[in-house]
């Protein structure tokens, strides 16, 4: 066994400061130290005497000095990094930092690359320890070690993975402070009981371990006080037992109801009681599928009858839950061919979101011990990314990536699950069909634009294709009403714009449009979906609305072009022009109020 000669703490120090560092991607109410706090409060809670600990929040794309300053605040004797795919890069390139000036700190690597790759990682000089895999029970078996001044192995064994019972909370330790965040990671269990070869999820344990109950209703209630927004819920068959799902929704409902909740679920456990509670919450879903071909997911030692897909998924609609899919191109056993066939499929089922990936042959899974046999070629580091199969050329693969691009563009960010479909009717195209064509305008993908005007680019670089332009105006109206209508309900602004004695509704949104949006939308809900024929009975002349959400519904006001102009500055800019305010007639500034976009200062 390798042991590190490394010189070990000094009894003449009082306590041993450890600093525990995340590598995020950006700030986000996502970016949540959980990981290394877990960590860190295991430690804190058995040498409360001994170790202070300190969570540090690092960003990928920060001056590697300012992230080395950040971990080598107050003179760690230690500094722990959580490494994974996406952030090896900055890792490693940071413990190199610490070492090349620092060199006594004790550099030690946690996180899922060092759990897949412990000897590679052993082989990186700077790395004092490693601790693989679930690391609560491990790193306290390290300490103890270093505190009684005995040398300690390089790769400290896992052991059996800790009692979810005795893993103490870094919510309710104090250590993370969720308030500063605006969301927070929430870990219900650990482990899955399927096997999915691309996955190391369940690699090494079997079944689910989940944390107690009371230890939830504690920290559920904490997010609550601490006015978080949103929590990610870390349990990847969230509804694998329904009666354990059951209760936790309920609990959801009853201690924090206005907290938006994104779950991942197995569609084949979706019930209609499910469904039910799902939809009682603000909640997202998301549903791994990957592929719809048998014999693809065979190899990744998943099954899908999408029939009963179909009907599950069927359960959410009617409840008006909204869920989004993950695909993955480059599966073994799949094809170019037999993608875009997944994808149809997936569009659909009407999902609010796609995610498509490429495959990646992760080490540490079933996937890449076969790889050979299967035949996948991929990136022997980095993201690990397929890169040709039997069935992919290399070409195949790019195909595949500027379709998920497209989607990822067009589709999530442009919220176009309203109004998607109708617009697939009306062109006569299948949803890969309006992809392919929409992921052939090269040049447009290489513009920054923002959804709304990246959607309309490419809706009328499609109606051109098809010779049908004059259409397009009715047809930017429909999308441009959508996209302001469901915008009021997921954004608002920081604070309420105030003006003279009116204060703004936060939701509020402008709009100008050629036909009336309400009118198109009656004609389509009269069941004409034929934007041609709509056109014909619609008269063209400027329509301006203002739209916000008012106890939870939309509320909007068509103003005058005066009206108009004052609230789009107001949103526009966010300084009301009070000389435009006084001016503002006092008809206008009771129109506003009635109807919701802003109410009297007291
Ligand atoms: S992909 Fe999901 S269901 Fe499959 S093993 Fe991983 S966590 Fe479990």
């Amino acid at each position: 066994m390798i042991q590190t000669t490394y010189t070990l703490y000094q009894v003449s120090q009082v306590i041993m400061h450890i600093n525990f560092v995340s590598i995020h991607i950006a700030p986000s109410p996502r970016a949540i130290p959980l990981g290394v706090g877990m960590i860190a409060q295991s430690l804190r809670s058995q040498f409360p005497e001994e170790i202070s600990t300190s969570l540090i929040d690092c960003y990928i794309p920060q001056d590697p000095a300012v992230q080395l300053a950040k971990v080598l605040a107050g003179n760690p004797f230690a500094v722990c990094i959580s490494i994974f795919l996406w952030n090896s890069e900055s890792a490693i390139r940071l413990i190199q930092d610490i070492k090349g000036s620092h060199p006594e700190v004790l550099i030690i690597a946690g996180g899922a690359l060092p759990t897949a790759l412990p000897d590679n990682f052993s082989s990186i000089r700077e790395i004092d320890h490693i601790l693989p895999g679930e690391a609560e029970n491990s790193v306290i078996e390290l300490f103890e070690g270093l505190l009684a001044g005995k040398p300690q192995p390089r790769i400290i064994p896992q052991g059996q993975p800790p009692r979810l019972e005795d893993v103490p909370s870094p919510y309710l330790g104090g250590l993370i402070k969720p308030a500063e965040y605006g969301g927070a990671l929430w870990e219900l269990s650990r482990g899955c009981p399927y096997k999915c070869s691309f996955c190391f999820e369940s690699r090494g344990t079997t079944g689910i371990r989940r944390f107690p109950e009371d230890r939830l209703q504690k920290e559920l209630k904490l997010f609550q006080a601490a006015g978080v927004s949103e929590i990610m819920v870390l349990d990847p068959t969230f509804n694998f037992d329904a009666r354990i799902a059951k209760r936790n929704l309920q609990m959801m409902s009853t201690l924090a109801p206005d907290i938006h909740y994104t779950f991942e679920i197995r569609a084949e456990h979706i019930t209609i009681e499910l469904a039910q509670l799902f939809a009682g919450l603000n909640c997202t879903l998301q549903i791994g599928l990957q592929s719809i071909h048998p014999e693809v997911l065979n190899n990744l030692n998943r099954t899908c009858n999408t029939e009963t897909f179909q009907k599950r998924i069927h359960l959410l609609h009617e409840q008006q839950v909204p869920y989004g899919f993950d695909l993955i191109f480059g599966l073994p056993g799949d094809s170019l061919r037999g993608f875009l066939e997944s994808v149809d499929f997936t569009f659909s089922l009407a999902p609010n979101h796609v995610d498509i990936f490429p495959l990646a042959v992760l080490p540490g899974t079933a996937l890449f011990d076969s790889a050979e046999s299967l035949g996948l070629q991929f990136l022997p580091e980095g993201d690990y990314q397929v890169i040709k199969t039997p069935g992919f050329t290399p070409e195949d693969l790019s195909a595949a990536a500027d379709i998920a691009d497209f989607v990822d563009r067009f589709y999530n960010q442009g919220k176009a699950v309203s109004w998607f479909d109708l617009i697939l009717e009306y062109l006569d195209l299948s949803p890969t069909g309006f992809f392919q064509i929409g992921a052939s305008l090269a040049d447009l993908a290489s513009q920054p634009s923002s959804p709304l005007d990246f959607q309309y680019q490419v809706i009328h670089r499609i109606l051109e294709h098809l010779n049908c332009t004059s259409r397009y105006p009715l047809i930017q109206d429909f999308i441009t009403y959508f996209w302001h209508v469901n915008g009021v309900f997921a954004e608002a602004l920081d604070a309420s714009p105030t003006c003279g004695d009116l204060q703004f509704n936060p939701t509020l949104r402008t709009a100008a449009f050629m036909y009336n949006p309400f009118e198109i939308i009656q004609w389509i809900e009269s069941g004409i979906h034929d934007f041609g024929i709509i056109q014909q009975y619609m008269h063209a002349s400027r329509h301006m609305f203002a739209f916000a959400c008012a106890d939870s519904e939309l509320t909007f006001l068509e103003c005058t072009e005066k009206e108009f102009d004052f609230l789009h500055k107001l949103t526009a800019q966010c300084q009301p022009d009070f000389n435009e305010a006084l001016d503002m007639p006092p008809r206008s500034r009771e129109r506003f109020v009635t109807a919701g976009i802003a109410a009297r200062s007291i």
